[in-house]
């Protein structure tokens, strides 16, 4: 995938299905994260097993974190994204514009190059 690439729907109509696919695959991504919650406190877990539960949540959650259903920044579905490949995460166009005036703003040509170059 290009260092940045930007969804945007141009379809009123193609806006609302994806969105609304947003929104489904955040809401069965998190009633999973939920219920292994619910088995993590159950009694006759051991403490591998709790571990090895709260690692499952973690990648799930960070799955969906990265992934185009959600801003990395903000948690908002329903916004235009723009992928990062640097970070590996999409954010909103709001987020991305954000971080991208902070950076220009607040690093020096010097700092850019040498740690943040392809940051945003
Ligand atoms: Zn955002």
């Amino acid at each position: 995938m290009k260092d940045k690439r930007t969804i945007a729907y141009k379809s009123e109509r193609i806006r609302r299905i994806a969105y609304s696919l947003r929104e489904l695959l955040i809401s069965a991504t998190m009633r999973e994260w939920s219920q292994l919650g619910d088995l993590q406190t159950r009694r006759n877990k051991s403490r591998m097993e709790k571990i090895s539960i709260e690692d499952k949540r973690n990648l799930l959650y960070k799955a969906l974190d990265d992934s185009i259903c959600m801003c990395s920044g903000c948690q908002q579905a329903e916004r235009d994204m723009v992928y990062n490949a640097s970070l590996g995460s999409w954010y909103c166009t709001r987020c991305s514009q954000m971080y991208r005036d902070f950076y220009n703003k607040n690093f020096s040509k010097n700092e850019k190059d040498l740690f943040y170059e392809s940051f945003f």
